[in-house]
């Protein structure tokens, strides 16, 4: 090296050493003839004195630099508690300029938190420069320490860390494909791969047991905020199992994270809930516990009533505790929110508090329209005391479940009541089989099932209740799924797959996929069914949301080396960009194959 320490390394210890250090120039102060540089390298920050050296004036922020001097103890006053080397300073006898710098576009002091206000275009822009500050850095150390405990408790399991191809055909993943086309088979094309879903199913038939991988994912889904179109999965598949095995694997890994990365010791096992029960008292598949507000079902109550908006599949509410005191302005609030998700509306309900005068002296609402009975002994059916405020939906069970279950997230970030120190793990267990696909085609009508999809994927096992029968009732077939929950987040999810052809037969039966389409699509992986394949099941894992939650962020590109902008398009190489004709013609874009 030409170096003789690190910069953020240096001690007490070492006063009185001679040092050579490199780095950036991260501030530079004159004070006449005395001046201060902070020298920043991959360890951290020292300050550097010179008091004679005549070239030390000319250097600017960012320039790279090699200081040679002798560590010495900092008079007291000056000490730096808030730094580790901050009882220290190097005093400089030489400074050679390694490389000069433009001025950066954004400030780099390095002690900069993760997201400091700089817009995310100009960051991921500059992204070489955005990773010299602390916040970014550490982020993706974090990263690389998550992977090193990942694969040491998988060797610790025997795993077999395998890579599968990314120049492939379709996974059923349910999204596009990003596609590939092919010089030498002109009108050809590679898929590549959501995930490694058959290749892992395939290495079970080869009899591997124990497979892992790190594997980069692509899906060409619609942009959103906590989407890329590439992203990468702990991916696991298993042989002679059943759920407990992966249970357990996944606890332990995360247990082994948490405590490692974050110091906190997670209880395990972690709680598991029917798929049902979480929609029904939480109206979501990835309850956040770390607040109650547990939904309300007033179906029943409802049940015979007059009053027009009540008279649905579902009814439902959220108990505001202290809610009675919300304003005219507070409630319409509600009702914007809701009709931004496409919702009607919320209706509501205050009840009176005579101690606090909250809420008026009667009960006051948009409801109270409402038979006499039915809503004087609305308050107790709802469980609301004195006080509180109770929001309504009513519609279709799942999407009226779904929008309280929003409402519950919504309303617990407004009051405050999240417990943002709390880690709350769980498993959401027997999901649909099957769902509807909605259908553009007008001779179908509105809500009538046009046909059915796999949720997770069609090689998902179904619950034993169901093995025999799933294809006469797909609608309420449950599925041999699991997703893992932490605080509100699915972090990863898997199944008990299918290894009998009959039974993988009927899933393509009721999903309206013929033999030939199968045939086409997947035989290769129904081939190797043929050959005595063992009952097995994975799970795979988003590793960048795995990252940003044990980073401290919520932004799972803040994790990602190089990530692509909210847009889609990579700011730094300007990717994707338009081809030449040339090029065109080359990739035999443009051909057709006889198909
Ligand atoms: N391939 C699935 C996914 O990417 C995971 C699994 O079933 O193991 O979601």
């Amino acid at each position: 090296m030409i170096r003789t320490h690190q910069a953020g390394a240096l001690r007490r210890d070492d006063v009185g050493a001679t040092v050579v250090l490199t780095g950036w120039v991260a501030t530079r102060r004159d004070h006449g003839g005395v001046t201060f540089l902070d020298l920043r390298d991959a360890s951290g920050v020292v300050q550097v004195v010179s008091r004679d050296l005549p070239d030390v004036h000319a250097l600017r922020n960012e320039w790279c630099i090699k200081v040679t001097g002798e560590v010495g103890a900092r008079k007291e006053g000056n000490e730096n508690p808030d730094l580790s080397t901050g009882h220290i300073e190097v005093v400089a006898t030489a400074v050679e300029v390694l490389s000069e710098s433009e001025t950066p576009p954004f400030p780099i002091h390095g002690s900069e938190p993760i997201d400091s206000g700089v817009d995310e275009t100009t960051r991921w822009r500059y992204r070489y420069l955005d990773l010299r500050r602390t916040g970014p850095a550490s982020a993706l150390r974090t990263r690389a320490k998550i992977v090193s405990v990942i694969r040491r408790v998988m060797e610790r399991h025997e795993f077999v860390d395998v890579e599968t191809p990314y120049l492939t055909r379709s996974t059923p993943e349910g999204a596009r494909d990003f596609l590939v086309p092919v010089r030498l088979q002109p009108g050809h094309w590679y898929a590549l791969p959501q995930s490694p879903q058959l290749f892992k199913q395939l290495l079970m038939v080869a009899g591997l047991e124990r497979y892992y991988q790190i594997a980069r994912c692509f899906r060409d889904e619609d942009f959103r905020a906590d989407r890329t179109p590439e992203f990468t999965q702990l991916d696991i598949e298993m042989s002679f199992l059943d759920e407990e095995d992966v249970f357990a694997l996944t606890e332990e890994l995360f247990a082994e994270l948490w405590r490692d990365v974050l110091g906190v010791e997670l209880p395990t096992p972690f709680p598991r809930i029917t798929y049902w029960e979480s929609m029904r008292r939480y109206g979501s598949d990835k309850p956040d516990l770390r607040f109650e507000l547990e939904l309300v079902d007033l179906t029943e109550h409802m049940q015979g009533t007059e009053f027009r908006v009540f008279q649905a599949e579902h009814v439902g509410a959220v108990v505001v505790p202290g809610g009675a005191g919300y304003t005219r302005k507070e409630l319409d609030g509600w009702q914007e929110w809701a009709r931004s998700r496409g919702a009607k509306g919320i209706a509501w309900l205050l009840v009176p508090d005579p101690a606090t005068g909250d809420g008026g002296s009667e009960l006051r609402g948009s409801i109270t329209k409402l038979e006499a009975e039915r809503l004087t002994s609305l308050p107790a059916a709802a469980g609301a005391a004195p006080g509180d405020a109770i929001l309504f939906a009513a519609g279709p069970r799942r999407t009226t479940l779904e929008l309280l279950g929003a409402l519950r997230n919504a309303v617990a970030r407004q009051r405050g009541l999240v417990r943002e120190e709390e880690w709350r793990f769980l498993w959401v267990v027997d999901a649909p089989m099957f769902e509807p696909v909605s259908s553009d085609n007008p001779a179908v009508a509105e809500g009538a099932v046009a046909g059915w999809t796999a949720v997770h994927h069609p090689f998902t096992a179904p619950t034993e209740a169901y093995a025999a029968t799933f294809h006469d009732d797909p609608e309420h077939a449950l599925a041999r799924a699991y997703d893992v929950v932490g605080n509100g987040m699915e972090l990863g999810g898997g199944s008990i797959r299918i290894h009998q052809r009959e039974m993988q037969q009927r899933v393509f039966d009721v999903i309206g996929l013929t033999r030939d389409e199968a045939q086409s699509k997947f035989g290769f992986l129904l081939e190797a069914f043929n050959y005595g394949p063992p009952p097995h099941g994975g799970i795979a894992f988003g590793l960048d949301r795995l990252a940003a939650t044990l980073a401290g962020t919520d932004a799972i590109r803040e994790v990602m080396a190089f990530p692509k902008a909210s847009s889609g398009g990579d700011p730094l190489t300007g990717a994707p960009t338009p081809v030449t004709e040339r090029q065109r013609k080359e990739a035999g874009i443009d051909v057709r194959p006889e198909l």
